[in-house]
């Protein structure tokens, strides 16, 4: 028997929760924008909390960022229903296709490259966070970061998209 996202109960092996809103088989600045918004915040705050650590650990952020987009192309955006198309997020599957042909499956793998994608973006500005041993700096960047996360996985993205071999879809059957 195949479960989908909202029919799953408490107790099963997933629960995200998440409200079908529309189908957009093309995003519009109307989704996107508040994501690029937000992700320009991250990606402004992590240089300059890198850029406190060293000149070096700048520089590595900023090589970090570009080759989190090769990972995500490669590992996720290459296989995804938005391959080719406006995405929930500016810059990623409208530009996967200069770089790489259409994959054949979004399974765990591309999960796995989303996750290591975001983890090359954030490590830097946490290293320097912990470094500077400054809480409001740790709330202040953990907040934009979730915040990114929240509105794009609850409210802009994922309640409006069609892939649904992605576990945050709410059309998701396992
Ligand atoms: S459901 Fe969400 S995370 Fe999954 S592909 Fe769509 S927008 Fe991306």
């Amino acid at each position: 028997m195949r479960l989908c996202s909202n029919e799953i109960v408490k107790g099963d092996l997933m629960k995200i929760g998440n409200k079908r809103k529309s189908r957009l088989s093309e995003f519009t600045i109307k989704e996107y924008g508040i994501n690029g918004v937000l992700l320009a915040i991250l990606f402004l705050l992590g240089l300059f909390l890198s850029w406190k650590l060293s000149w070096f650990a700048g520089l590595l952020y900023l090589v970090f960022w570009a080759a989190s987009y090769a990972v995500l192309f490669a590992m996720t955006c290459r296989n995804c229903a938005n391959y080719g198309k406006s995405c929930p997020v500016p810059l990623e599957g409208s530009c996967v296709q200069r770089f790489f042909g259409r994959g054949e499956k979004f399974g765990f793998m591309a999960g796995a490259g989303a996750v290591l994608a975001y983890f090359m973006r954030v490590c830097i500005p946490f290293v320097a966070i912990f470094q500077m041993g400054s809480f409001l700096y740790f709330i202040l960047y953990t907040g934009v970061f979730a915040g990114f996360f929240y509105v794009l996985l609850y409210h802009t993205g994922c309640p409006n998209c069609i892939n649904t071999n992605c576990p945050f879809n709410p059309d998701y059957c396992v």
